[in-house]
């Protein structure tokens, strides 16, 4: 018999598959329960915005067509508002399409791709997936930085003749932290010009910081910049897929030519433009963020467990012990969250911010659990 696992590349024999969060369904099958909550996938617990139920309606007529493979009129949507030019716009099918077609242009064999310890999962697949080497850069630990977030004087010591691409996720998934734009801006400046430097912005929409602002204006000195962005999370449409890179116009071309022709569907083309009209469900996806991040966080402090501090919509949660137990407990409660053990981070809980109900579900579960 051929062993057809000795026939992939490298890349694809050690990579472990992504771990999405458990779906309700599959939950409700399982269990019999009625009542479930997900706050597993920082998906936005408001649900889609309801313009988009209006209009995507009237696209059921056109499906038997492609899409427009260009997105032309969402690339000019999104040119004006980010005050940049529509070539310089690479629209994907989640912004994980991106940091694929990032890893399919700029990474091969030999080529090593540099990411923080903790970062999103999808870097190391992306990297691995096209047999190069992920080089892992040790986090901060509390004082020279946030507890486990990105540490960019370690990044910059791994760089080496053989980095081709560093992924920076500004806010960092799982983690919540995120880099204050100063150090940022000074990382890039200090960085080889031939270096690709992706900085993944997913949560960019929910961060209140003061000291936090997107790298986007930075591509104009810096052309080896990508920024990505996704509709996934704050803009409420991570079932449809759809997000973006805005890079140089030359970095643009190099993502266009891997990316597959209709790579984003019609429907998510038009809710994401929908979407961009005007920013009420956005600002209401922002404030009950605001108020969930909060009301999680005292709850958290009430049983005595500690959390890294988050500006996303999620907070990974210290329990001090091995979390799948709490985990499995949990889901039998009915509450899916997601343990962060692929992360390195054995004795985290990842919780996405809920409504103000669900969040109160999930504390009284937690409390019930760790009382058994
Ligand atoms: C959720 C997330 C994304 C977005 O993924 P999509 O493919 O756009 O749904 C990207 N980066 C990070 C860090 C994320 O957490």
């Amino acid at each position: 018999m051929e062993c057809y696992e000795s026939l992939a590349i490298a890349g694809v024999q050690a990579l472990q598959p992504y771990q999405p969060g458990k779906p309700e369904n599959e939950l409700k099958r399982e269990l019999g329960l009625d009542k479930i909550i997900k706050l597993a996938s920082n998906e936005n617990p408001l649900g889609p915005d309801p313009r988009i139920s209006h209009k995507l309606p009237s696209l059921f007529a056109e499906l038997a067509r492609y899409p427009d493979g260009s997105g032309f009129e969402l690339k000019q949507a999104l040119a004006n508002r980010l005050n940049v030019r529509p070539e310089q716009i690479t629209l994907g099918n989640g912004s994980n399409d991106i940091l694929e077609l990032v890893a399919r242009v700029f990474l091969q064999p030999g080529r090593q791709a540099i990411m923080s310890n903790h970062a999103f999962a999808i870097y190391q697949l992306a990297t691995q997936a096209v047999g190069a080497d992920c080089v892992a850069a040790n986090p901060t630990d509390g004082i020279n930085g946030p507890l486990h977030g990105h540490n960019l004087q370690a990044m910059h010591e791994l760089v080496s003749e053989r980095t081709a691409v560093i992924f920076i996720a500004n806010p960092n998934n799982p983690t919540g932290t995120y880099l204050p734009s100063k150090q940022l801006k000074s990382f890039i400046e200090n960085l080889p010009e031939n270096v690709i430097c992706v900085v993944d912005e997913a949560y960019f929409e929910y961060v209140e910081a003061d000291d936090y602002i997107s790298a986007m204006d930075w591509i104009v000195d810096h052309p080896n910049l990508i920024i990505t962005r996704t509709f996934s999370k704050a803009y409420g449409l991570a079932g449809l897929r759809i997000g973006y890179s805005v890079s140089s116009i030359e970095i643009a071309d190099l993502l266009n030519r891997v990316r597959q022709p209709f790579n984003v569907n019609a429907f998510a083309l038009a809710a994401a433009r929908v979407s961009l009209l005007d920013d009420e469900y956005l600002s209401s996806s922002i404030k009950v963020n605001q108020k969930g991040l909060y009301q999680l966080g005292q709850g958290l402090n009430t049983l005595n467990l500690t959390f890294i501090p988050s500006v996303g919509n999620f907070i990974c949660c210290d329990l001090e012990r091995p979390s799948m137990p709490i985990y499995q407990s949990l889901l039998r409660r009915g509450v899916i969250v997601r343990p962060v053990e692929n992360y390195q981070l054995p004795g985290y809980l990842r919780i996405t911010i809920g409504t103000e109900s669900e969040i109160n579900f999930f504390l009284n579960a937690l409390e019930m659990t760790l009382s058994e």
